[in-house]
C-alpha cells in the first residue's frame, strides 16, 4: 500500500517538500492542498507585478539545498536575457521556478493532487490522522506537513472600510491597488501606508509603476524605511563566541552595537556585519529566557527587521526619490486607530507621548507578518489540542515536531528558531522534512 502524505500549505515550503518527496521516485499519495487555489506560489510568489522584486540576489535563491546554483541555471536556460546571480529578480519568475521544478519533479510511481481547500480540522483514527477540507473532502494520512506560512496583516480596523486595503496581497472591490491605473487620480490624492517594511516598498512600487500622481504617507514605529541592499555582497568575520553569548536582549544589542562602532571606524559597511549573525541567530534566539525574547520583540524587533530584511537597490532608489520630491512623507509613531469621515479617513497616532492624527483617502496596511494571530487560528488551535502539534512558549507559532505522524516548517517555527522565514533557511528545512518522512515507514 502506498503511504499518504497530506501537505497543507503550497506556498514555498510545502511544494519543496512535495518537489523533495517526488524526487526519491518512492511509492508515494501525495496531497499538496492550499485555500489560496495557487501552488507553487504562497504570498511572496503569487504577485503579477513586474515591479515587485526578491530581496535577495539570484544567486543565493536556489530551492535546492545541495545545487546552490540552481536557480541562475534556471534562469540562463529559460533565457532571462538580463538575469545576473548578483540582480534582484522579479518576485514572479521565482513562482515559474518553483512551478517547474514541481512539474518536472513528477513522475509515474507517485500520485501528486493538487487540491483547492482550506484545511480545516483533523481526527486521529488508527495511527493515521484524518483531515477535512473546506470542500467536504476528507483525506485520510498517514503524515501531515504543515505548511501554512503566518497571516501578512495584522488588522487595524474591523469590517470593510471604504478606502482602505487591509491587505495588499487581496486587493478588494474598495482597494486602491485593484485599479488597473492610478494616472488618472488626482494630484490631490494622499494614500497612507501603515508599516514601512517590505510590504509598503511593494506597495508604493505598485502605486508609482502605475502612474499614481498624488502624495504617499508612511507611518513607521520608528520613522524609517527599511534599509537597501547594496549592489555588492561584501563579508565580515563572525564575532559570535560560543562561550560568551548574552542571555539578555540588552547584552546582545550592546554586543552587536559595539561590533558595528568597531566596524565604522574601521571603514567597513554595517550590512555585512548584520549578515554575519545570521547563521548563529537561531543560537543567540534559543540561549534568551522567554522574558527577554519578549523583552526583544517589544523594542528591538522592528529596529532588527529595519536592517535585516533590505530593500533591492532599485526599489529603494524609487522610494527615495519620492522623498526627494516631496511625493512622499515619513511619520514616526506608532498606530493608533483608523476611522473612517464623510470624505477621508482619519489615522491617529502615538509620538512623543502625543496623540496625533492626519487625513487620508486612501489607507494600505503594510504591517507585515502578524505572528500574534497563530494561536487564534482554529486549525493549528485544533492540532494542538489533539496533542498532534504544540505551541511553542510564547505562542508565535508551533514547535518542531521531533518524531511524527505532523511535521511543521516555515515561519511558523518563528518562536523557536527566530531566522526562519527567508529560502536559504527554509530550503535546508523542506529537504529535512521530507528526509524525515522518507525515513519512517
Ligand atoms: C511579500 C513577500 C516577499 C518575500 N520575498 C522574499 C524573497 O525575495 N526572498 C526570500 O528568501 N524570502 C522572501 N519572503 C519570505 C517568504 O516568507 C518565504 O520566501 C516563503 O515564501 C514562505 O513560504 P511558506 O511556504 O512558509 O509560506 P507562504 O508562502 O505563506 O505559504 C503558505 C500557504 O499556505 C496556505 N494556507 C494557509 N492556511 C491554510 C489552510 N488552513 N489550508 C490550506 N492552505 C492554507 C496559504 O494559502 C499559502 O499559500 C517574502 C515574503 C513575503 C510576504
Amino acid at each position: 500500500m502506498k503511504r499518504t502524505i497530506a501537505i497543507i500549505g503550497a506556498g514555498f515550503c510545502g511544494t519543496l517538500v512535495a518537489v523533495h518527496l517526488l524526487r526519491s521516485k518512492k511509492p508515494l499519495s501525495l496531497y499538496l492542498i492550499d485555500k489560496s487555489g495557487a501552488f507553487a506560489a504562497g504570498v511572496a510568489y503569487s504577485t503579477r507585478d513586474p515591479h515587485h522584486y526578491l530581496n535577495v540576489p539570484a544567486g543565493a535563491m536556489s530551492a535546492l539545498p545541495e545545487s546552490p546554483h540552481h536557480f541562475c541555471q534556471w534562469l540562463r536556460e529559460h533565457d532571462y536575457a538580463d538575469w545576473d546571480a548578483a540582480r534582484f529578480m522579479p518576485r514572479y519568475f521565482y513562482h515559474l521556478y518553483l512551478q517547474d521544478l514541481l512539474q518536472k519533479a513528477q513522475h509515474p510511481g507517485c500520485s501528486l493532487e493538487l487540491v483547492t481547500a482550506e484545511a480545516l480540522e483533523t481526527e486521529v483514527k488508527d495511527k493515521k490522522v484524518e483531515l477535512l477540507l473546506s470542500n467536504g473532502q476528507k483525506v485520510l494520512a498517514d503524515s501531515l506537513v504543515i505548511a501554512t506560512g503566518v497571516p501578512t496583516t495584522k488588522q487595524l480596523g474591523s469590517g470593510a472600510i471604504e478606502g482602505y486595503t487591509p491587505d495588499i496581497w487581496k486587493p478588494s472591490p474598495q482597494s486602491l491597488l485593484t485599479l488597473p491605473a492610478l494616472s488618472h487620480l488626482s494630484p490631490d490624492t494622499h494614500v497612507a501606508l501603515i508599516g514601512s517594511g517590505l510590504t509598503m516598498a511593494d506597495a508604493i512600487m505598485s502605486l508609482l509603476s502605475r502612474g499614481f500622481q498624488g502624495k504617499m504617507t508612511i507611518l513607521s514605529k520608528h520613522g524609517k524605511i527599511s534599509e537597501s541592499h547594496l549592489n555588492s555582497f561584501p563579508t565580515f568575520p563572525s564575532f559570535i563566541d560560543p562561550a560568551h553569548i548574552p542571555r539578555t536582549s540588552k547584552g546582545l544589542f550592546r554586543m552587536v552595537r559595539e561590533k558595528l562602532h568597531e566596524a565604522k571606524k574601521a571603514g567597513i559597511d554595517w550590512r555585512p556585519v548584520i549578515d554575519s549573525l545570521r547563521p548563529f541567530t537561531p543560537t543567540l534566539w534559543a540561549q534568551l529566557p522567554s522574558i527577554e525574547k519578549k523583552r526583544f520583540l517589544s523594542h528591538l524587533y522592528s529596529l532588527w527587521n529595519h536592517h535585516r530584511h533590505r530593500i533591492p537597490p532599485a526599489t529603494a532608489h524609487t522610494i527615495e526619490t519620492a522623498h526627494a520630491d516631496g511625493k512622499l512623507r515619513l511619520l514616526k509613531g506608532r498606530f493608533v486607530s483608523l476611522t473612517k469621515n464623510t470624505h477621508s479617513l482619519s489615522i491617529s497616532y502615538h509620538a512623543e507621548g502625543q496623540k496625533h492624527t492626519f487625513e487620508a483617502d486612501h489607507v494600505l496596511n503594510c504591517t507585515g507578518l502578524d505572528y500574534s494571530s497563530i494561536q487564534r487560528n482554529p486549525f493549528l488551535s485544533q492540532l494542538c489540542v489533539q496533542g498532534l502539534a504544540a505551541f511553542d512558549d510564547l505562542k508565535l507559532g508551533l514547535r518542531w515536531p521531533t518524531k511524527g505522524p505532523v511535521y511543521v516548517l516555515g515561519a511558523l517555527l518563528f518562536g523557536e528558531r527566530f531566522e526562519t522565514i527567508a529560502v536559504p533557511e527554509l530550503r535546508k528545512q523542506a529537504a529535512e522534512v521530507a528526509q524525515h518522512l522518507l525515513d519512517t515507514n
